[in-house]
């Protein structure tokens, strides 16, 4: 079925919200925003993540069922999804950076945090994140940089980056080649639209003679500038059609010093810091799995089988998370899935989201006070609980409204 075109950074794919914006600063100077999709209160507070120029689109879209949608509409009513400066609804991406995934770490999320929680207080907050989101919070976290995060899931990579061989060859390359030779500091999925015979619309036409899967310029680029493979991110099969065509909504410029930074990850087989010795980050460890064992957080960790930008990364992170802390982390294999398709697919509200929900129901605030013994004041079981327990695995509750745990009001 085809479907029009949507507008660029709609919010049109989410109803019955409250929608509101939060701009902050990072503590270098840089404005970020926040944006929240609330239904009503709610003790279980969930915050979204994009990865590298992506942005909160790829979790609002209106042509699918997307998450933001699919978490209010199974109790979880309080959603945040955060642009920072990876973000393609920011500037930053397309200007000329030395950024690093240390400075996201120590800066973004831990600034982030600070202003949700001004508005949420002490509530529980759950963190679901992608790609460099997941990597440069799983930074954050388990390097002391924030903590109270009640569950945190991660798609694709966290702090064990592994890339296919030509990957590793294009992270060693790439960035020279892009700034020295061709003298560009960022690459643009739109490099199909420059005028015939600039530098964009070389690498456009040069990069789609290897690209024949399909005949959407911006599709092929992407592919260059991510992974390996025809196409890398994705199965072409998960997208709708229109998503395929749009895709550069999606996934705009990217900055290619931040390549650098993953090759020193591969490199080193763990998250590392870019610049052990820089004063700026001395809080933050070299190596971000030393301190692990003191992280106390439940992790999931997920990656579609056909994972063509960090194969097997999340499951190698697995491995050694369950080294450091055993038996506080899972691993989901997702069959048929790419590398972003587990949120910007068609049916990833079918295939993906009830893994994602399953998991925050397990550590949401009603699991916990189920699970409680019998203690001071007695928790009054909250009425969609019954719900839940007699609808379908995962069918979405969405019929009755959310009523407010009466915890909330005693605290
Ligand atoms: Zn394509």
């Amino acid at each position: 079925m085809e479907r029009r075109v949507p507008a660029r950074y709609t919010l049109e794919g989410v109803s019955g919200a409250e929608v509101s914006v939060h701009p902050f600063a990072t503590q270098d100077g840089l404005g970020l925003n926040l944006t929240r999709f609330r239904r009503s209160d709610c003790d279980d507070v969930v915050l979204l993540l994009h990865g590298l120029t992506a942005s909160i689109d790829m979790f609002i879209m209106p042509e699918h069922r997307n998450l933001v949608s699919a978490l209010l509409d199974n109790g979880f009513t309080d959603v945040w999804a955060l642009d920072f400066r990876m973000s393609s609804r920011l500037p930053y991406d397309a200007e000329t950076h030395r950024y690093t995934l240390d400075d996201i770490a120590a800066w973004d999320h831990p600034a982030a945090l600070a202003e949700l929680r001004r508005h949420v207080g002490d509530r529980r907050v759950h963190v679901i994140a992608h790609c460099l989101g997941s990597l440069s919070f799983s930074m954050s976290l388990f390097g002391g940089a924030l903590d109270g995060i009640t569950s945190f899931v991660s798609n694709s990579v966290s702090l064990v980056p592994r890339v296919p061989a030509w990957s590793r060859c294009k992270l060693t390359a790439g960035p020279g080649l892009s700034e020295y030779l061709i003298g560009l500091s960022f690459l643009d999925s739109r490099f199909g639209e420059a005028p015939p015979l600039t530098r964009g619309w070389m690498v456009s036409r040069l990069v789609s003679l290897f690209h024949r899967e399909c005949d959407v310029r911006d599709c092929h680029m992407i592919s260059f500038m991510w992974g390996s493979g025809h196409p890398a991110l994705y199965e072409h099969d998960n997208l709708l059609p229109v998503t395929h065509q749009r895709i550069a909504d999606l996934l705009g410029p990217t900055g290619v010093h931040y390549f650098r930074h993953i090759r020193k990850m591969v490199s080193a087989g763990q998250a590392v810091k870019y610049h052990p010795g820089d004063p700026r980050h001395a809080a933050l460890p070299d190596a971000y799995l030393t301190r692990a064992n003191e992280v106390t957080t439940p992790v999931l960790l997920l990656s579609g089988d056909a994972n063509r930008v960090f194969p097997g990364a999340n499951a190698a992170c697995h491995a050694a998370l369950e080294r450091a802390r055993p038996g506080l982390q899972e691993f989901a294999s997702l069959p048929g899935y790419g590398h972003i398709d587990p949120f910007i697919g068609e049916n990833a509200h079918v295939d993906v989201f009830p893994k994602i929900l399953d998991f925050l129901k397990r550590h949401s605030s009603e699991a916990s006070a189920a699970s409680e013994p019998m203690n001071a004041a007695p928790l009054v079981t909250p009425p969609t609980k019954e719900v839940s327990r007699s609808s379908g695995a995962s069918e979405p509750m969405n019929a009755a409204p959310l009523v407010n745990p009466p915890t909330k009001e005693v605290s």
